[in-house]
């Protein structure tokens, strides 16, 4: 057994492809229309938004005769008039590692927008569980103890189980080890600390970092989306403008008037 903290890591972003860009603006007629975009996922957000009334400059669609200048302005109009699905078309892929089974149930309950890969209990075996404590449990000295000593005694059981079935025998037919690896797992317990795959396209992120940094939400998943929250809003400036941080139990509440947009 071992002691685990949440670990949030930013493995992907959707990134532009100038040329495409490019040739898109000299085909609408916008040739030297430019964005003071602070990111790509900023910049074809911008884009697709503008798309839909031709809004790259004033006069290029006789019904606009006046455009929104700067892409925090633009963008943040974009949430403010709840057009949320501009917001669809970029995409963040992280890994949650070392977070509960407990957080990732609450985790793919959300499911407009988002891809998941979580690591498999059939194929992973479970012969070292790490832990992390809640602040109820960590501050409580006996409780502490009882769950320690539960998950030693659950881990010690994942050890005699794979002993009697001889799981790492030579003999042992792969097929039959993911069987008995899956079938163990029902004893293992959901505070265990495992690792999840997580992408979600920016609306999608925006609604998750409202409901689960909210202080009803539980802890392990305040935490994990906070960081979340923390590295969005300081890679894509424009698209969470609009978040104000209250700190609530040591933990950041994001909160917005634009909710879900
Ligand atoms: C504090 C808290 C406590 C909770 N407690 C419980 C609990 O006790 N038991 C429990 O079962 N769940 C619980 N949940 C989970 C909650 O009920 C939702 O399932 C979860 O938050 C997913 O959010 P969502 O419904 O917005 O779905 P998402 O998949 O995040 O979808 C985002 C939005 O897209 C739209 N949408 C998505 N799918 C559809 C669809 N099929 N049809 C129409 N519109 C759709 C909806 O507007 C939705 O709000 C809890 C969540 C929180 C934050």
């Amino acid at each position: 057994m071992h002691k685990t903290q949440p670990k949030i890591f930013l493995v992907g972003e959707t990134t532009a492809v100038e040329e495409g860009i490019n040739d898109f603006l000299k085909h609408i007629g916008a040739p030297d229309w430019k964005t003071d975009a602070p990111s790509d996922s900023e910049k074809i957000e911008e884009i697709m938004g503008r798309l839909c009334y031709r809004s790259f400059g004033a006069g290029l669609n006789p019904n606009v005769k006046r455009v929104r200048e700067g892409n925090r302005t633009y963008l943040q109009n974009v949430v403010a008039v709840k057009h949320g699905s501009v917001l669809e078309h970029t995409v963040v892929n992280f890994i949650f590692a070392d977070v509960s089974r407990v957080l990732t149930h609450e985790l793919v309950r959300h499911r407009a927008g988002t891809a998941i890969s979580q690591e498999s209990l059939r194929f992973v075996r479970l012969d070292d569980l790490g832990q992390w404590l809640p602040t109820v449990i960590r501050e409580d000295e006996q409780a502490t103890e009882i769950f320690v000593k539960t998950f030693e005694q659950l881990e010690e059981l994942q050890l005699q189980l794979a002993e009697h079935f001889d799981l790492d025998g030579e003999k042992m037919p792969f097929a039959q080890k993911k069987i008995i690896t899956s079938a163990m797992r029902r004893i293992a317990p959901i505070g265990l600390s495992t690792s999840i795959g997580w992408s979600a396209n920016m609306r999608a992120l925006r609604h998750l970092i409202e409901m689960r940094t909210e202080p009803v939400a539980e802890e392990e998943i305040r935490l994990v989306f906070g960081q979340v929250a923390e590295i969005c809003q300081r890679r894509y400036p424009n698209i969470f403008a609009d978040y104000e941080i209250e700190m609530v139990e040591g933990l950041p509440w994001y909160r917005t008037v634009n909710r879900k947009v």
